[in-house]
């Protein structure tokens, strides 16, 4: 008894504690290990702007880039001749619109923009695109045939997915909503969602005649893109809804333009006005974003995420699993980590939905359920993700690993969504370039396609008999 209240009272360094876990080494703690301020200098278009100018949103929204021009007068003398001419290629040949901010641009590896994660996601480039899978469509999702009203789909039971307006402050390459978010392109003339009074209030009416819809996502499009009082009006209309216990408003925002948090102040109000006035009416309010890769994550980032967090303001993220992005496990553990370190939730990681022109940033299925195994156990269980397949067809989404069948070869695996369509097959398809050389020798044959589909649904129905 004695001894231990000398010990209490001893210095730390006159204390010895059996550690029993060997010291760790510094790569064990890189997730906090965070790039303060990118180094956007050095891209010679933004050799004169000052730390104030980067660091306000009006100057990132304008400065961004859309046109291969642009982008060829930004990197002057920065990236390569060849990689320019193929960026140009791959922005005429892309069905998704290009948008990149200047905070974007500054975290992108110049010496190595083949291989650099950010532009992998954002800029198409022509030598690296693959043939689309044959069985791949636009709104592979089936958004639009869920849509009650244009931009309001109710595919669950008691929550909806609400597109107030189709323009991004960046345009992901991936983007599952290609078939509405951006501007035409020459390849896809686009349903568009447009800001548009009318159209939200008939949304607001369909959602507050469904007595069943409880939870309602704002998405786009995306919110960074919406006014303040657009934002507020949308927010009070929603929260004041009976039914409605809980919306989460979608913004990309975060990953590509944190500045917009700190300096755009009228539109963070907007934010937590609404998110203040759900917790008076007791209404969960939240923000969901989209962070992919851990370089999009820096002391900017940071200082932004804690602006929010200082508000009270939860904040869970959605992934997408994307080819040479963040599909390796050690990539992904690191961006987990990392999302927990600033205060972001990891909700989902989405295996690459299928999507036209976008082939060469797609995995396995197999893939998502490797490296979940790997993430879990690295850190919280609340801040691990849920890997996830949406469903082509309108099935939702599923756990990767709960596919009813799943053949390596084909590529094909095969879901049950019981509670979102019961007794229908849900299949998801992976690349084709990802496959054994027997599942490549099949899909070369289009007389073998149906085959295949044919015999994934006929071992699944057998597995239930
Ligand atoms: C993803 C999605 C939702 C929300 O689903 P959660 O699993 O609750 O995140 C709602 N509606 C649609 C159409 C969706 O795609
Ligand atoms: S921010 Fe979201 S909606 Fe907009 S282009 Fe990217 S993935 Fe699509």
């Amino acid at each position: 008894m004695a001894t231990s209240v000398v010990s209490l009272t001893k210095k730390p360094e006159e204390r010895e504690i059996q550690h029993l876990k060997p010291p760790v080494p510094a790569s064990a703690l890189e997730h906090k290990n965070l790039l303060e301020r990118p180094d956007f200098r050095r891209i010679p278009a933004y050799r004169d702007v000052t730390d104030e100018q980067f660091l306000d949103h009006h100057w990132q929204a304008k400065k961004s880039i859309t046109r291969p021009d642009k982008l060829l007068e930004a990197l002057q003398g920065l990236a390569s001749e060849a990689f320019i001419k193929d960026a140009t290629e791959g922005f005429a040949r892309a069905p998704m619109s290009v948008r990149v901010s200047p905070y974007v641009m500054s975290l992108i590896d110049w010496n190595d923009p083949y291989n650099d994660p950010l532009r992998t996601q954002f800029i198409p480039i022509a030598s690296r695109m693959l043939p689309d899978h044959p069985k791949l469509g636009l709104d592979s999702l089936h958004e639009q045939e869920d849509a009650p009203v244009p931009g309001l789909t109710h595919r669950y039971y008691d929550k909806a997915l609400f597109l107030p307006l189709d323009t991004c402050p960046v345009y992901c390459r991936f983007c599952t909503r290609s078939y509405a978010v951006g501007n035409d392109t020459e390849l896809v003339d686009k349903v568009h969602l447009r800001v548009d009074i009318e159209r939200w209030a008939k949304a607001f009416q369909y959602i507050s005649e469904r007595p069943e819809l409880e939870d309602i996502v704002v998405s786009g499009g995306d919110a960074y893109q919406l006014r303040p009082d657009q934002l507020r009006h949308i927010g009070e209309t929603l929260v004041k809804l009976d039914n409605i216990r809980r919306i989460r408003i979608a913004t990309k925002g975060p990953a590509v333009m944190p500045q917009k948090v700190l300096t755009d102040v009228e539109w963070l109000d907007a934010v937590t006005h609404v998110v203040d006035l759900g917790r008076k009416l007791h209404k969960e309010v939240v923000l969901h974003t989209h962070f992919n890769h851990p370089n999009e994550i820096t002391g900017i980032t940071r200082d932004a995420m804690l602006r929010l967090f200082e508000r009270g303001i939860t904040v869970r993220n959605q992934s997408v699993l994307i080819r040479n992005v963040n599909d390796s496990p050690e990539t992904m553990r690191l961006l987990v980590k990392r999302l927990g370190h600033v205060h972001v939730h990891p909700y989902y990681v989405y295996v690459h939905d299928m999507v036209k022109g976008a082939e060469d940033l797609r995995t396995t299925v197999q893939t998502g359920i490797d490296i979940e195994k790997y993430v879990r156990g690295s850190t919280a269980g609340f801040n691990t993700p849920t890997f996830v397949v949406d469903a082509p067809g309108g099935g939702g989404k599923r756990v990767c690993h709960s596919y009813e069948h799943y053949d390596r070869t084909t590529g094909i695996s095969v879901f049950h969504a019981p509670s979102v369509k019961a007794g229908q097959h849900f299949l998801y398809f992976d690349p084709i370039d990802r496959l054994p050389e027997a599942g490549r020798a099949r899909w070369a044959d289009p007389a073998e396609h149906a085959k295949m589909v044919d015999e994934a649904i006929e071992a699944t129905n057998a597995k239930l008999r």
